[in-house]
């Protein structure tokens, strides 16, 4: 009965069950590394550019021109 489906972060095979709390992720630990991917790709570089802008220039940091 159960749904076969694989983890979006390691690609093991799991069943739509409650032997898998954490589905569709295999384990809490791949639910937090999607987590992590998705925040570093969108707030991680953001902050990392302002960061080092502002250790060339303190407190002159600017966007770049688009
Ligand atoms: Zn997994």
């Amino acid at each position: 009965m159960a749904q076969r489906l694989r983890c979006p972060t390691c690609q093991r095979a799991i069943q739509w069950s409650e032997q898998f709390p954490y589905r569709p992720f295999c384990s809490d630990r791949c639910r937090l590394i999607d987590l992590g991917a998705w925040l570093s790709g969108k707030h991680a570089i953001a902050d990392d550019a302002a960061q080092a802008a502002e250790e060339r220039a303190p407190g002159l940091y600017e966007p770049p021109e688009r």
